[in-house]
């Protein structure tokens, strides 16, 4: 490994420790590393309609709030490594969406299968209408599962930071 990307790591690793170590939904020394970044939290009313979403997390900071800062960490980095294309490419290839849901295994709530039997026990009237039937009614993010909160407006997915929609350009 390079030194400028063993720099990148470390710089990453902080993060992610961070945010595992967060109290859950963040914490003050969460969001004191979110200002060196100059990120805003989210609000609270965005972490509250997250907290009653499908979307369960046992700890931690909100997984999309570790996106900003890894999208951060990438940008700052690639801009100290401006001349070296070696690195560059290293870092544009980092799959942000990947990072995100590997840290999202780490905060989930353990027992989630035996809760996803007992929903799908309870919506079997949804099931026998197909999966075609139930897409139709909830817009899921490619990357994380999570439903689109219907009662904001957002391109991305609230809980992960992925697009939510195609880019069609
Ligand atoms: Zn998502």
């Amino acid at each position: 490994m390079s030194e400028p990307i063993k720099k990148f790591q470390a710089e990453v690793d902080q993060a992610f420790a961070t945010a595992i170590k967060s109290a859950k939904g963040g914490d003050p020394t969460w969001n004191a590393l979110l200002a060196t970044y100059s990120i805003m939290p989210l609000t609270d009313q965005q972490k509250e309609a997250l907290l009653n979403s499908d979307m369960k997390i046992a700890g931690g900071a909100f997984p999309i709030e570790l996106r900003w800062v890894l999208q951060a960490i990438v940008t700052k980095h690639a801009s100290l490594a401006s001349d070296n294309q070696d690195v560059q490419n290293i870092l544009f290839g980092y799959n942000l969406d990947a990072e995100v849901m590997k840290y999202y295994g780490r905060i989930k709530p353990f027992g989630g299968m035996s809760d996803i039997f007992k929903n799908a026990k309870l919506t079997t009237k949804n099931y026998s209408e197909g999966i075609g039937g139930a897409r139709k009614s909830a817009i899921r993010c490619k990357n994380c599962g999570a439903p689109r909160l219907e009662e904001m407006q957002y391109d991305k997915c609230m809980f992960c930071g992925s697009e939510l929609f195609e880019n069609n350009n």
